[in-house]
């Protein structure tokens, strides 16, 4: 299912706006273009890394959610203490 309009404005004002943070701009808009090709590809809503179903709830918070719980937090793991 394709994500309401109404999202969008969400996603655009999700990372902070002041000036200067158009390199966190940019890296939200490859996570959007990203998702738009997992959902043209039927790949969206699926974790890139182990592949099962994220939960609706987790895609609903942030739709451009790409891994599961558990490999999100496998991940945040893994890069802890890195910027
Ligand atoms: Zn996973």
């Amino acid at each position: 299912m394709a994500p309401r309009p109404s999202n969008y404005d969400r996603l655009v004002s999700a990372e902070s706006n002041q000036p200067g943070d158009l390199e966190a701009l940019r890296r939200r808009l490859d996570e959007v273009e990203e998702a738009l090709a997992h959902l043209e590809s039927g790949d969206y809503g699926r974790c890139v890394s182990c592949g099962r179903d994220i939960p609706e709830e987790r895609l609903s918070s942030d739709p451009l959610v790409r891994l599961c719980l558990s490999c999100a937090f496998a991940r945040r793991e893994e890069n802890r203490g890195g910027a």
